[in-house]
């Protein structure tokens, strides 16, 4: 089913991304992965193609729309489409409101939540054209839930979320078959905690992941049955947690 499908993926230099890329080229799908780390971009993208998959990557900050274009035009260029997009470049500098990071929470509302519309908006012309297409946004439990430290996070996860579901609702009304799903992640052993700035938070959800942490595969397994259902239903929100986190 979903063969010569031709997949763009933000984030792809490492964890979710990464995981995501390699499972659903092994499944048949041509990649195209972006993010900034042009040396991890290109390792990954020859592991996919020494598998036998199809990739190709493109140096890709999305908090540069123009860059996000091209990472989506680069798909077009060369696969002749786009059916799906995942987004799901972020960083989570936790730090408690006081101490006013205010860097880290521009960071994050531009990478988190500008990064996420900038694909949706470069992706969308596209698949209203062909009629279909699956935008998959990475939010996290931490859009359901918000913890001390964690707010500009939990803000931009929730924001995500809102994002998905009105563009659910806008793209339902059309005539063609866009499908939107929110991946919401726990505790999952990624990179992601080096982007925590603040030692104190940084330690305690170090030891956090080190207890509960599952690995990266399960949330690209997820995508990878996502993309797989059939193009009349949508999985809209999946929740994937560590069975034992709180
Ligand atoms: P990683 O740190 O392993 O991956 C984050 C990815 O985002 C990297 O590929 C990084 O690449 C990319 N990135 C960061 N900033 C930018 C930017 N400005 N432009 C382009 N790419 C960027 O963490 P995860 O894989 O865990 O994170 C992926 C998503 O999953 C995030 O949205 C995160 O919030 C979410 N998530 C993760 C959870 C977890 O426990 N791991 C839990 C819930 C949600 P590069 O530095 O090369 O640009």
């Amino acid at each position: 089913m979903t063969e010569n499908k031709v997949a763009v993926i933000t984030g792809a230099s490492s964890g979710i991304g990464e995981a995501t890329a390699k499972l659903l080229a092994a499944h048949g799908i041509k990649v195209i992965l972006g993010a900034r780390r042009e040396e991890k971009l290109k390792e990954i993208t020859e592991e996919i193609k020494s598998s036998g998959g199809e990739a190709l990557y493109r140096v890709t900050d999305v908090t540069n729309g123009q860059e996000v274009e091209d990472l989506i035009q680069l798909a077009v260029d060369i696969f002749g489409k786009v059916d799906i997009l995942v987004n799901s470049a972020g960083i989570m500098p936790h730090s408690p409101l006081k101490d006013k990071r205010i860097q880290d929470w521009d960071n994050m509302i531009d990478i988190n939540i500008k990064g996420t519309l900038y694909g949706i908006g470069a992706v969308l012309p596209y698949m209203n054209e062909q009629k279909s297409g699956h935008i998959i946004n990475i939010s996290s439990v931490a859009g359901h839930y918000a913890h001390a430290g964690g707010a500009v996070y939990s803000a931009t996860k929730w924001a995500v979320r809102a994002i998905s579901e009105s563009l659910r609702e806008e793209v339902a009304q059309d005539e063609s078959n866009i499908r939107v799903t929110i991946i919401s992640p726990g505790a999952i052993n990624t990179e992601l905690l080096s982007s925590v700035t603040d030692p104190v938070l940084k330690k305690n959800y170090e030891q956090f992941y080190d207890n509960f942490g599952i690995p990266v595969n399960r949330v690209a397994a997820a995508i990878q049955q996502v993309v797989e259902v059939p193009e009349d239903t949508t999985w809209n929100e999946i929740i994937i947690r560590p069975t034992k986190q709180i």
